[in-house]
């Protein structure tokens, strides 16, 4: 097979758009003023095998992976441009960083309240919220092989390292996880962590397939390579380092699970996205797939009808349903609960019952993982039906409560709980530094 080379494009290659629509000098200027606050970057891949130019502005992975300046509030917008035209170098990154810091860059508290601590100190790229499951933030991996826009991670991708979550070099993470035997899963995370070469990868994999980490039967891999850079599985020039590395730990007898983003079903049609499908599965990967409901890129009932039956029948399972998260320009992609709960009914209600293992839709928040479940009645009320579907309280999993129903409310903090017994199930916790050693 012909080997591909990924080729990166960022703000100052703006010019290639040209290439492919029909784009004026203005918008290419407006592109590039919000490009000053939120990350870009994309790849020939997404340009050349994903994006249909016939129909770029509603094209759903042009809408997901260009900027467009409704994503800043006007008056950040002209302060950004003013800032640019004055040439002032601090001043502009002035503007930006303020700007930055008003969209909300570390949603869930995160790098405060999940880092664990070993001998006192603070574990860097390591985050553990359920008791179950620890999240490692490879250093090499925090970034990807393009950048959706809503990224809720964007503050790792725009250059600013104090808002960066990853390891160090040495590795501690590796011996917290020898201590913590009640950890079953280690989730590898980023950015995207297969952005790593496989010879990078495998100081983050092998540790954790001897001995003293048996307690962790599984090892997910969060990726969107499937959808950006099928390649990385198939023809890059160590895919198949990659491929046995992966092999590894399913034969050293662990759950190997590729946590897929994938957000829409066009992901999966390429060649390319099929080849590697067929690869992951045959060395017995488990392929699951998760999103978030975006405006413009996937917020209809057919789209995720059809996503999760071409899933089903390529071997993937549909896991996740979620809600955009409450930070950078998330007005301009956010969807109402109401509708992302229609949305997800909809689908589900018309897929076969193999692909109703799609949870949805989805809040991951401070406190948990709040499925929104439906909306009731109750004596004239409307009301939201919510439950846990895992929290840092174990006693609230599936415990349903109750919020007014708002058809504006887009995440949990616009929401009103119905009564008394409801708020605790709302309410942010107390800020904690940090997971207890234990
Ligand atoms: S692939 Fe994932 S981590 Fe990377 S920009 Fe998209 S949502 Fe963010």
């Amino acid at each position: 097979m012909a080997r591909k080379t990924l080729k990166l494009y960022g703000l100052q290659h703006l010019d290639i758009l040209r290439h492919y629509r029909d784009i004026s000098d203005r918008a290419l200027h407006e592109f590039s003023v919000v490009g000053k606050v939120l990350p870009f970057r994309v790849n020939n891949y997404v340009l050349d095998e994903l994006i249909d130019w016939s129909r770029p502005d509603e094209d759903p992975f042009y809408r997901l992976t260009m900027l467009d300046r409704r994503m800043l509030a006007t008056s950040d917008f002209d302060a950004v441009e003013r800032a640019m035209r004055n040439g002032a170098g601090a001043t502009l990154a002035d503007v930006a960083a303020a700007i930055r810091r008003r969209l909300n860059p570390h949603p869930a508290n995160q790098m405060t309240t999940n880092v664990p601590l070993l001998n006192g100190s603070g574990v860097s790229g390591l985050q553990h919220k359920y008791a179950e499951t620890c999240l490692v933030f490879p250093s090499s991996g925090q970034t990807c092989a393009a950048y959706c826009s809503f990224c809720f991670r964007w503050p790792q991708f725009v250059g600013d390292r104090s808002l960066r979550m990853a390891t160090d070099e040495s590795q501690r993470f590796v011996s917290y996880l020898r201590e913590h035997k009640d950890v079953t899963d280690v989730l590898l995370t980023g950015g995207d962590p297969l952005i790593m070469r496989a010879s990078v990868l495998r100081r983050y994999v092998e540790p954790l397939l001897g001995p003293e980490t048996a307690h962790v039967t599984t090892i997910r891999i969060g990726t969107k390579m499937l959808g950006f850079w099928p390649y990385r599985f198939t023809t890059d020039d160590d895919a198949d380092d990659l491929i046995r590395l992966l092999e590894e730990v399913v034969q050293s007898g662990r759950h190997l699970a590729i946590m897929m983003h994938i957000s829409h079903p066009r992901e999966l049609e390429t060649p390319a996205a099929r080849d590697a499908i067929r690869r992951l599965l045959a060395i017995g990967a488990v392929l699951r797939s998760q999103s978030p409901v975006v405006r413009g890129v996937n917020d209809d009932t057919q789209t995720w009808r059809e996503l999760w039956t071409s899933e089903v029948r390529q071997g993937i399972f549909p896991y996740y349903m979620f809600v955009l998260r409450d930070t950078g320009p998330r007005a301009f992609f956010e969807v109402p609960l109401s509708r992302a709960l229609d949305i997800y009914r909809g689908a589900v209600s018309q897929v076969s019952g193999l692909a109703r293992s799609a949870r949805g839709p989805i809040m991951s928040t401070d406190m948990g993982k709040i499925s929104v479940d439906g909306v009731a009645d109750f004596g004239g009320t409307r009301t939201f039906v919510l439950s846990y579907v895992q929290a840092r309280d174990a006693e609230w999993v599936k415990r349903p409560f109750f919020a007014r129903y708002d058809d504006t409310a887009t995440w949990v903090d616009g929401l009103q709980p119905l009564t008394a017994s409801d708020r605790m199930f709302l309410s942010r916790p107390e800020p904690r530094l940090a997971r207890a050693h234990h």
